[in-house]
């Protein structure tokens, strides 16, 4: 039997509207570099994968100025309305070359610092699991639920014992992902990342341990929380 091959999905198909940015927040620089770039160029170098796919959206005009555009080891295909079809377009660009088994590693195209450990863990805690995981981060802080009223008040105070922020890479077999995010789009459920999918399929994910500073680059400040995250590497 063939052993599966790894395959890396980056949806960067997104305009990313909380940075307030003149350009999507993939092609905002750290040191000179777009982010999409330190986060293709990082996660590709640490892990050996059979091929890479990146969702891009229709209207972005930064990608040929890119590093990554440049990379014989990367492809392109054309994202979706939400990340869910970004996800799933690219699953179908890989098409035949990816077999029902294979592992598909999904991760942010605005997560730079991701820690070559962390790839590692995810890739051999998983191992030959039948679904697949993901990368999370225990909650650390005290966690207050909001009456929802505005200004908002404590409803009350959750017991964060057993909960994790999810992160990314997710990563899980081609089929159960596909057949996962077909399904949940198809239904209309709600699809924030996609374990969401594979768990509405009625399939479990693991979650793996991963460290705290594999941060999403969302709001303005996290740009330089970011830059120097990656200078401490
Ligand atoms: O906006 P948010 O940070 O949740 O986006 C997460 C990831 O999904 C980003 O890498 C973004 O580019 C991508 N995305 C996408 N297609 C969309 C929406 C988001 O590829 N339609």
């Amino acid at each position: 039997m063939i052993p599966p091959r790894y395959w890396l999905i980056v949806p960067a198909a997104g305009i990313g509207q909380r940075m307030q940015a003149e350009c999507p927040k993939q092609y905002l620089r750290i040191e000179g570099r777009f982010i999409l770039d330190l986060t293709l160029s990082r996660t590709l170098d640490a892990a050996a994968f059979a091929g890479c796919m990146v969702a891009l959206n229709a209207g972005d005009q930064w990608w040929p100025e890119s590093e990554a555009s440049r990379d014989k080891r990367i492809q392109t295909c054309r994202g979706g309305a939400e990340r869910a079809d970004s996800v799933l377009a690219a699953l179908r660009a890989l098409g035949d070359n990816a077999a029902p088994d294979d592992w598909v590693l999904v991760h942010d195209a605005a997560r730079p610092c991701l820690h070559q450990d962390d790839l590692n863990r995810l890739i051999a805690t998983v191992g030959e699991h039948k679904v697949g995981g993901l990368l999370a981060a225990p909650l650390t802080e005290t966690v207050k639920r909001s009456d929802g009223a505005t200004p908002p008040a404590v409803a009350e105070t959750v017991d964060r014992r057993a909960l994790w922020r999810a992160q990314t890479p997710q990563m899980f077999r081609y089929s159960v992902l596909a057949s996962a995010l077909e399904r949940a789009l198809e239904e209309g459920h709600p699809v924030t990342d996609e374990s969401s999918a594979v768990e509405f399929s009625g399939n479990i994910p693991l979650l793996v341990e991963g460290r705290p500073d594999n941060i999403k680059v969302t709001v303005p400040a996290d740009l330089a929380l970011a830059g120097f995250i990656l200078s401490q590497f």
